[in-house]
């Protein structure tokens, strides 16, 4: 039954753009009609016309806690009472950055922001007022938001041109932005070589989670520390998805690469809006009112917000065999997928996160990852969502799962799933 989500959607468009408050929840992909929400806790989340799913989707990844989680809902109730905003410092704000540093050392001093979005545009204004330098190097495939500059595509003379990929971003936003190929060592080396002084910084996903999940080669990470280094130009590691995912530290404890500034979002929040960007203090300090980056924001360190990240990121570190219950979880379905569709796809997993490419090619970058059929995604999301399973409505996004998903509910779905491909 999806009789409400369907008037509300018809509803919905004629007052927003699509009906829906960022693209992807549209299901424009997978050519269905969104659920609304109504409600969820723990894996659950329930629509508007009372269907109970498990959710693989956790908001797109702030839920490593699953939905509700009674300390964090205590917490937020009690901060409500005093007041949703000050506009003027809070002690919660030292907290959560004090946490931030400890959890995640390469971030002595950060920022509180208010999305992922922001994090990203902010510290690229940060690593160009540090060196002086305008160009960055992005990868095809990695997403860091919708401000202008990182909206871009590779022209076709990719070494020396770059093109927007939205309508109304000017190309001269995107001239400075160059775009590499994730995992390929030359790309890189190639844009450095053709602009050798040039060059503020290189952003990376560590592990892209924007183009489904593609890990990165043995090495890669590794090679992107000594290039920045060698070329004077600073390591950006985009964590909005990472961060606090893969280990406590992120990708860059998981890995052991230590970036010059790292940009978090999603669980940092613990549900509400904040992002964050930081790095080491002799960096952070061009911010200001210390130097001459400039960066503000009527809601940034929100109170309320701002207790969410804390209880969340306190229940982590309480807890860290969290990862391990988190990873079991996400492996026990890769490898039930591995096992039942050999040959029809392609499985990347790590950590609680993990990706299954209908393809049969191995997915080690954008070409491959686009090399996937959609139009089956499209069939396979409709056949688990129909029996209950809520599982991202792309081809591209990651599957997340949560401490709070039970072994029942991975049982089942594992089920599911192996009925699925059987049938194909
Ligand atoms: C989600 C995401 C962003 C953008 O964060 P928003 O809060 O949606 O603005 C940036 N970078 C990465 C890697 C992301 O996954």
């Amino acid at each position: 039954m999806e009789t409400k989500s369907k008037q509300l959607f018809e509803e919905a468009k004629r007052y927003i753009p699509g009906g829906v408050n960022s693209p992807v929840r549209a299901f424009g992909a997978v050519k269905r009609t969104p659920r609304f929400i109504a409600s969820a806790y723990g894996d659950r989340i329930v629509d508007v016309d009372g269907n109970e799913m498990i959710d693989y989707v956790c908001s797109w990844g702030p839920g490593i806690l699953g939905h509700a989680h009674p300390r964090v809902i205590k917490q937020i109730q009690k901060a409500c009472e005093n007041g949703l905003t000050y506009g003027a410092p809070t002690e919660k704000e030292v907290i959560l950055a004090k946490l931030i540093a400890e959890m995640v050392p390469s971030m002595e001093v950060s920022r509180l922001v208010s999305s992922g979005t922001e994090a990203v545009m902010s510290a690229i204004r940060v690593a160009r007022g540090y060196t002086k330098r305008d160009k960055i190097i992005k990868f095809k495939g990695c997403y860091h938001g919708h401000s202008d500059g990182l909206l871009v595509k590779a022209g076709s003379a990719a070494l020396t041109t770059s093109i927007p990929d939205s309508a109304g971003v000017p190309a001269d936003y995107t001239k400075n932005t160059l775009v590499a190929s994730y995992n390929d060592f030359a790309s890189v080396e190639a844009l450095f070589q053709a602009n050798p002084e040039e060059i503020a910084a290189v952003i990376v996903e560590p592990v892209a989670a924007n183009m489904g999940v593609v890990l990165p080669k043995p090495g890669f990470l590794e090679f992107l520390r000594e290039i920045t280094k060698k070329f004077g130009a600073l390591l950006i590691f985009d964590e909005v998805i990472t961060g606090f995912r893969l280990a406590l530290g992120g990708a860059q404890e998981y890995y052991q690469i230590v970036p010059d500034l790292t940009t978090l979002g999603k669980i940092v929040g613990g549900g509400m809006p904040i992002g964050a960007y930081g790095g080491r203090k002799e960096i952070m300090e061009v911010v200001s009112p210390v130097g001459a980056v400039y960066q503000a924001g009527t809601l940034s360190g929100n109170p309320i917000a701002t207790t969410a990240g804390i209880e969340t990121l306190q229940i982590l570190k309480e807890d860290p065999k969290i990862y391990q219950r988190i990873e079991e979880k996400a492996k026990k379905i890769a490898d039930i997928v591995r096992e039942t569709a050999k040959g029809k796809v392609y499985v990347n997993q790590i950590g609680s996160l993990l990706s299954i490419f209908f393809t049969s090619k191995i997915v080690i970058d954008y070409e491959s990852a686009v090399s996937s059929d959609t139009a089956k995604y499209a069939e396979y999301f409709g056949y688990l969502l129909d029996r209950g399973i809520y599982v991202a409505p792309s081809q591209f996004e990651a599957m997340f799962l949560s401490d709070a998903h039970t072994h029942q509910d991975v049982e089942s779905t594992c089920q599911l799933i192996k009925e699925y491909f059987a049938g194909i």
